[in-house]
């Protein structure tokens, strides 16, 4: 049998085990976010809020979390509801602020600031209650990594595409790298361990040529591919640096893109 490897514990995911513990969850679905929060000491309300997914007010006795009311995808509003929910469990009394969770996955490399601390927190407390690991790993494990993966892990625990792919990245069953790219240009980007490469210079620069994100790009972020078509096929020298006498390999690209912000997550790995 093999043994689940050990993942790094933070304040965050141990929060929501304690929840989870606390309440008698054994898998998310069975219980809707709504009674949660409640039975937390929050209130839910939804209210149109622009380019902000949620926001929570903390209050003497009672917090009220507002969700955007315009968000669509159920996945992505339900990630959002248990960000906030991480702040109530976790950062009650802190200040005021807007949340934009497709923008802050990658807040990790600037959580030396307070504020982007308790953002690391509070998504790797959603992370983990909608996506408990044990339940995730017999999910995920042995089953091909792509697209096709990642979205019906997403229906599983109905969540969003982005949370899955970071959550995926964490157990470590295939090697990936991940590329955020906002705006126009590389943000950060993250590789697993096992994955032997060197990524090329790129941060702060517009993805390269040849990648499926600068198409994405070029065509002012509408969708490109038909769905059985997300996952194509690159170049490694596309993202990683080759070798004096290496030939160049086939690699895979996936991009999941944020049309209203600009905002692409690129996911690349061996062929
Ligand atoms: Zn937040």
């Amino acid at each position: 049998m093999k043994l689940m490897p050990v993942l790094k514990m933070n304040k965050g995911k141990l929060a929501a085990i304690r929840l989870r513990e606390e309440i008698g969850m054994e898998d998310p679905n069975d219980f809707t976010l709504e009674d949660v929060v409640l039975g937390r000491g929050g209130v839910l309300q939804y209210k149109s809020m622009g380019k902000t997914d949620g926001r929570i007010v903390y209050g003497k006795r009672i917090c009220t979390i507002f969700i955007n009311s315009d968000i669509r995808y159920e996945g992505r509003r339900r990630f959002a509801i248990a960000h906030e929910l991480g702040h109530l469990e976790m950062h009650k009394g802190s200040p005021l602020h807007d949340d934009n969770v497709s923008l802050e996955w990658f807040n990790n490399v600037e959580k030396k600031l307070k504020r982007g601390f308790q953002e690391y927190e509070a998504n790797q407390f959603a992370t983990e209650y909608l996506m408990p690991t044990t339940l995730f790993f017999s999910e995920a494990k042995g089953k091909f990594f792509g697209p096709k993966l990642i979205k019906k892990l997403a229906e599983r625990f109905i969540t969003s595409l982005t949370s899955v792919v970071f959550k995926y990245f964490d157990t470590g069953l295939h090697p990936i790298a991940i590329f955020h790219i906002f705006n126009g240009k590389v943000r950060y980007w993250k590789k697993s361990d096992d994955l032997r490469v060197f990524v090329n210079d790129i941060v702060k620069l517009p993805p390269p040529v040849d990648s499926v994100a600068l198409e994405y790009i070029q065509s002012d972020y509408k969708p490109i591919y038909k769905k059985e078509e997300l996952q194509q096929s690159i170049s490694k020298s596309t993202y990683f640096k080759l070798n004096d006498y290496e030939e160049d390999t086939e690699f895979y690209e996936y991009c999941i893109v944020t049309e209203s912000f600009k905002n692409i997550l690129s996911i690349v790995w061996e062929k």
